[in-house]
């Protein structure tokens, strides 16, 4: 397949995203108007004018920070975080964001939101405050499915560097309000911060209020850091890149289906490692290692992406086929914190995406692939698709039937 193709592919296919930050979201232009909103000032460069970088790559603006300026970064994300204050700016930042993600053929996506950043009054955090921006997110998200379908999940998250205290904290307020579309709890933060072993409640609270667990490691920190988010009850990992140096624990990943919620482009610019070179990302060796994975933006708005591009990012510079990035999608669905009712009809809607010759795709990528894991998987999927492609064209004869049998009549 050539590349024009792949790339026409990546942007066609329902994707998954499983890895958002709410606040990460915030486009410039997005930024500007919250920013009008509340009489901020933004800096002068904190935007770049229009005229000065492509917009075709940007179509929302471009931020104006040094993308190998980490503290740049961090400036720009806090600055931008600082403009959400009330529930009215989240509904437009989660509207804006998940209509973008829609458009680009999003069919479930699960935004991590942070109570510590949304939900604190005077120093604490406040259940009626909470329950106020989560009326906003399920709003937000309830318009958005009523436009275009797509399901829409959050994974309540803790940040870790701002201690043990609050880590526990976090977990124990997300438990004790629940809500229906808060499933998962998640880690994140500076992963040198502290150690999973430090949150031991954190993890048993999250884990008895029946939320799954995402935790970020193995971005900045090594090995090491994946396997004490998994012997803590992650069955996802928020990066998870550096597995990549270890040949056992990729197999355990893969064994155990745990499921790496990889970022491209925020691995390009944040991760030392990559040198600013998106060629040097270990995508592609992960998923050929048999490893579950799925394709985020991490902070989209702030690092000029989105899913499409992401998408775009696998299919060009990583060579995914079409099969492939089925293959992905379902495996984001199969790993998604949502029911089983929900996730067999996103199954359903990625593989009416599927074509006949899929199925003999599958079937060659798994002739081919070395990794036993990856290998199995894929048969799996030919059958999958196989199965499907059954069912929709016995459904498709039952309905053109009649239409047959009276042409038929008309032609005697
Ligand atoms: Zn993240």
């Amino acid at each position: 397949m050539n590349n024009e193709k792949m790339a026409q592919d990546s942007q066609n296919i329902p994707k998954v995203t499983l890895h958002e930050h709410i606040e990460g979201t915030i486009t410039p232009k997005m930024a500007e108007k919250l920013a009008e909103r509340h009489n901020v000032k933004l800096p002068d460069g904190f935007i770049m004018p229009e005229g000065s970088y492509d917009k075709n790559e940007f179509p929302y603006g471009r931020y104006g920070y040094d993308e190998s300026d980490f503290w740049a970064f961090i400036d720009t994300y806090d600055k931008v975080a600082g403009l959400v204050k009330t529930p009215q700016d989240y509904y437009d930042i989660t509207k804006d964001y998940l209509s973008i993600n829609a458009k680009n053929g999003g069919a479930y996506c699960e935004l991590i939101i942070s109570p510590e950043h949304m939900a604190v009054e005077d120093g604490k955090l406040s259940a009626p405050k909470y329950k106020a921006m989560m009326e906003a997110l399920s709003k937000a998200s309830a318009d958005v499915k009523k436009e275009y379908g797509m399901e829409t999940r959050f994974i309540a998250t803790a940040v870790r560097n701002m201690g043990t205290e609050s880590v526990v904290n976090v977990a124990k307020f997300v438990a004790e309000n629940h809500h229906p579309l808060v499933t998962g709890f998640g880690i994140a933060g500076n992963e040198r911060a502290g150690d999973f072993d430090d949150f031991k409640e954190a993890h048993e609270v999250a884990g008895k209020a029946g939320l799954k667990k995402s935790y970020h490691a193995g971005e900045i920190c090594g090995v090491e850091s994946i396997k004490k988010a998994m012997a803590h009850g992650a069955v996802r990992i928020g990066h998870g890149i550096n597995a990549v140096n270890d040949e056992v624990l990729m197999k355990e990943l893969a064994e155990k289906g745990v499921l790496l919620e990889v970022a491209p482009t925020s691995n390009r610019i944040l991760v030392n490692e990559l040198e600013g070179d998106i060629n040097k990302h270990p995508l592609r060796k992960l998923y050929d290692a048999g490893i579950r994975l799925t394709i985020n933006p991490d902070d989209g708005g702030i690092f000029g992406t989105d899913n499409g591009k992401e998408h775009k990012i696998a299919g060009e510079t990583f060579g995914f086929s079409k099969a492939e990035l089925i293959d992905v999608a379902l495996c984001g669905i199969e790993a998604g914190f949502c029911d089983d009712k929900t996730k067999k009809s996103l199954k359903e809607k990625v593989l009416s995406f599927s074509a006949k010759e899929d199925v003999k795709e599958f079937k060659s990528l798994s002739t081919k692939a070395s990794n036993p894991y990856l290998k199995s998987r894929l048969a799996l999927r030919a059958k999958e698709v196989e199965a499907y492609q059954k069912i929709a064209s016995y459904q498709k004869g039952k309905k053109n039937k009649p239409i047959q049998i009276n042409k038929f009549n008309q032609g005697r």
